[in-house]
C-alpha cells in the first residue's frame, strides 16, 4: 500500500492528533494520566476491547503521532507499514530492543567501530547480564556467513552504515540475508542516514533504531530515540512491553521538539549533504590534510556502496591532519565560527578532535585499531553558508601551518 505523499510532505505536514481534528498544529499532552467517562469506558479501554489512552508511560497522543510518522518516513517505499516507538535517548531505544527480543544466552554480532555510547552498554551492561556481544566482519559476507554459522546463539546482527569515524559503510542487503537466512535478527542504527537518504527496510532489515536527538530533531534542543520495525506483532507484544515495563518512554515535551525538528529534515539533509560534498571536495586539496573520509568522495573505499542504498551521503565529514595530535588541537583552536561539542545532526556545524574529546581516555592503539589517528577531526557539518564554513576551516588549518614552521 502506497503512502500518497512524498517525503517532504509527510515531514512537513503536522502529525495527525488522534483525540482531535481542531488545533492546526499537534498540541503538548503534558499530561501523566488520561481520564474515563466512567466505569464501562475505564474497563473497555483496561481491557483492550476499546483504543484509548491510559497513563503515558503506555502511550500519549503527542509521542504517539511522531512515532506514526517516524513509521511512515522509514517505510515510505515499502509495500507493508511499519511500527515505531518514541523512547527516552537513542541509548533506551538500543538498549530496551535488545532486552525485548534476545534471551539470555543469546549473543549480539557487532563490527568493531560501534557508537561509544552503543559499544559500552554492550561490554559493560548487556554483557555482564549475559547478552554477549562478540565483534565480526560484517564487511565480507562469507567471513559473515561463516561466523554465524560457527554460532548458532548469535540472535542479533547489530550496525551501523556510514559509521563514526570513518564513514565506512556495511552492504544492508548482505548483511541484512545472512542475518535472516541464520535466524537472527538484523538492526541497523540509521541515526547518520536519517530515513531521508538510506532505509533500511527495503534492504530487508528487520528493525531501525535512532538516536532522534540527531539529524531527526536537529536543533539539539531534545534528547529522544526511536525504534521501529515491520513486524507489528513482534513490536507490540515483545518491543512495547520492554518500552513500558523498564520505562523507557519519550516525554511528550521532547517529542513536540522533535516533530517541529522533522518538518524540515529534507530541506535540512539536502542543504547538510550539498555543504559536507563540497567541504569534503576542499580538504582534499589543502596540503595540511593527509587523508579525507567522506563516503561521497570517489576516493571512498566504500563509493560505490555508498551510492547503492544511500541517495546522498549525509552531513559528517572526518579528515586526518599531517601534523597528529598536536596539528590537531591547533586546528580546533583557530576555529571562530564552528563549535567544539560532542553531538551531531545540529544545524550548526560542530567540530570534535576525538583524540582529546570522546576517545581521550581510550588507549592510543585501540583508537588506532578503530580507525581514529590522533590527528583526526570530525566535522558535523551544519547548513550554514558554505563559504563561511570553509573560510572557517581556513582559520583552523592556518593554525596548524604556523604551528609547523614554529
Ligand atoms: C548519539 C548516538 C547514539 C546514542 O543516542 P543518544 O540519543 O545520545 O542516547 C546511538 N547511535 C549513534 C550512531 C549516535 O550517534
Amino acid at each position: 500500500m502506497a503512502h500518497p505523499f512524498s517525503f517532504g510532505t509527510l515531514c512537513a505536514q503536522p502529525s495527525a492528533d488522534p483525540r482531535t481534528t481542531r488545533p492546526h498544529q499537534l498540541p503538548i499532552y503534558a499530561t501523566s494520566s488520561f481520564a474515563f467517562e466512567g466505569l464501562p469506558e475505564g474497563m473497555q479501554v483496561f481491557s483492550g476491547d476499546q483504543p484509548g489512552y491510559l497513563y503515558s508511560r503506555f502511550g500519549n497522543p503527542t509521542i504517539d503521532a511522531v512515532a506514526a510518522k517516524i513509521a511512515a518516513l522509514e517505510s515510505l517505499n515499502l509495500a507493508g507499514k511499519a511500527t515505531a516507538y518514541l523512547l527516552s535517548s537513542g541509548m533506551a531505544a538500543i538498549s530496551t530492543l535488545c532486552l525485548a527480543l534476545l534471551k539470555p544466552g543469546e549473543k549480539i554480532l557487532i563490527p568493531n567501530n560501534l557508537y561509544g555510547g552503543t559499544n559500552e552498554l554492550f561490554a559493560k551492561i548487556l554483557t555482564p547480564m549475559g547478552y554477549q556481544a562478540v565483534i565480526g566482519n560484517l564487511r565480507e559476507e562469507a567471513a559473515l556467513r561463516r561466523q554465524l554459522q560457527a554460532d548458532p546463539s548469535i540472535k542479533m546482527v547489530y550496525f551501523e552504515t556510514p559509521a563514526n569515524p570513518t564513514l565506512s559503510c556495511i552492504d544492508l542487503q548482505m548483511a541484512a540475508d545472512a542475518a535472516r537466512q541464520a535466524g537472527a535478527y538484523a538492526v541497523v542504527d540509521n541515526t547518520f542516514a536519517t530515513p531521508y537518504l538510506q532505509q533500511p527496510f527495503l534492504y530487508g532489515a528487520h528493525f531501525v533504531v535512532h538516536s532522534t536527538t540527531k539529524y531527526l530533531n536537529g536543533h539539539g534542543n531534545s534528547t529522544s530515540g526511536a525504534i521501529v520495525g515491520l513486524d507489528e506483532a513482534l513490536m507490540k507484544e515483545k518491543v512495547f512491553p520492554a518500552l513500558k515495563l523498564i520505562g523507557t518512554n519519550c516525554s511528550p515535551w521532547d517529542a513536540w521538539l522533535l516533530e517541529n525538528g522533522m518538518k524540515t529534515l529534507e530541506l535540512r539533509m539536502e542543504r547538510h549533504c550539498s555543504n559536507a560534498m563540497q567541504i569534503a571536495r576542499w580538504l582534499e586539496g589543502q596540503p595540511e590534510v593527509a587523508k579525507v573520509h567522506y563516503p561521497g568522495l570517489e576516493s571512498h573505499e566504500d563509493h560505490q556502496l555508498a551510492k547503492k542504498q544511500m541517495c546522498a551521503f549525509g552531513g559528517v565529514v572526518s579528515f586526518e591532519l599531517k601534523g597528529g595530535a598536536a596539528a590537531g588541537q591547533r586546528f580546533v583552536s583557530g576555529l571562530q565560527l564552528c563549535s567544539l561539542a560532542p553531538t551531531m545532526g545540529d544545524v550548526d556545524t560542530l567540530v570534535m578532535h576525538p583524540a582529546s574529546m570522546s576517545h581521550l581516555r581510550v588507549p592510543p592503539e585501540q583508537r588506532r585499531a578503530a580507525g581514529i589517528t590522533d590527528g583526526m577531526i570530525r566535522l558535523s557539518i551544519g547548513i550554514e553558508s558554505p563559504q563561511d564554513l570553509i573560510a572557517d576551516l581556513k582559520n583552523g588549518l592556518g593554525r596548524v601551518a604556523k604551528g609547523r614552521r614554529i
